[in-house]
């Protein structure tokens, strides 16, 4: 089982803020390693944070089940994208399986 990522893209735009990302972030709250054509230009060596199920094993096992994970990270992709006007087939859909 992973999460269900529809790699819109819109996490690494919106990294101001976070601790953990700060070296990365370009001054205008997108992660100066993402590109709109290409995404994430070094996704075999992105950050824990960036990691979605790793960072679950590592960091957020012992605090939260996954089920409960994966609805807190959709609600948040999906609301990124909603505020951006993405179209809904972006949005995580958790339904299937998942
Ligand atoms: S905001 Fe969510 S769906 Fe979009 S790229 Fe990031 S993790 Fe994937």
């Amino acid at each position: 089982m992973s999460f269900p990522c529809t790699r819109c893209g819109l996490c690494c735009q919106k990294i101001k803020g976070i601790a953990e990302l700060e070296e990365f972030h370009s001054g205008d709250g997108k992660c100066k390693h993402y590109s709109q054509h290409k995404g994430c230009l070094i996704y075999q060596k992105r950050p824990l944070v960036c990691r979605i199920d790793e960072g679950y094993e590592k960091l957020f096992s012992q605090l939260v089940g996954l089920k409960e994970y994966y609805q807190k990270n959709a609600e948040v992709c999906n609301s990124l994208q909603q505020e951006q006007d993405y179209p809904p087939r972006y949005r995580v859909n958790l339904d299937n399986g998942h």
